[in-house]
């Protein structure tokens, strides 16, 4: 088969010797090789077909099914598309986070158990005191607060008085 090979290139190409043609052929060989196993592992990692894709490199000389396969192969490597669905995951957990956050927002009165706003400073539906009003900074805070933890203003002992009496 290889001397027949040989024969019919040294028709074709009578200035070419026997060597030259076994290098051309064994470098040949090697771009088949290293095509196919590229094509193999290209194959794997995209969830191909890869022991098809490589006989099919080898039996059609390398190059043009290499170049095929290029054309036909699919656009995503699986990790890939495992990182993509990972990062839908991502985006959707932020989703419900953010969505906690807001309900936070809705409380309920401790004393009559209405649905309130926790920045309210009293419950509009009892007219319980909840919250104070820093008038430093201008923060709701804890009603039994001394200090504002926000901006440090400290509440006089009359204040807090005040604030129980009401
Ligand atoms: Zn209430
Ligand atoms: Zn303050």
């Amino acid at each position: 088969m290889n001397n027949y090979i040989i024969t019919l290139l040294k028709s074709i190409f009578p200035w070419m010797t026997t060597t030259d043609f076994w290098v051309l052929l064994s470098v040949y060989a090697l771009i088949v090789f290293a095509l196919s196993v590229f094509v193999y592992r290209d194959s794997k990692s995209r969830g191909g077909k890869a022991a098809l894709w490589t006989i099919f490199t080898v039996i059609f000389g390398g190059i043009l099914p290499y170049l095929f396969y290029l054309i036909v192969r699919s656009p995503y490597t699986e990790e890939e598309i495992r990182e993509e669905e990972l990062q839908k995951e991502v985006v959707e957990l932020q989703r419900k986070y953010y969505e906690l956050m807001l309900d936070k927002e809705i409380t309920h009165c401790p004393v009559c158990g209405e649905e309130i706003r926790s920045d309210y400073l009293y419950c509009p539906y009892c007219f319980t005191q909840l919250k104070k009003k820093c008038p430093e900074c201008g923060r709701a805070i804890d009603k039994n607060f001394k200090i504002c933890p926000y901006c440090g203003h400290v509440f006089e002992e009359e204040n807090e008085g005040k604030g129980v009496v009401e």
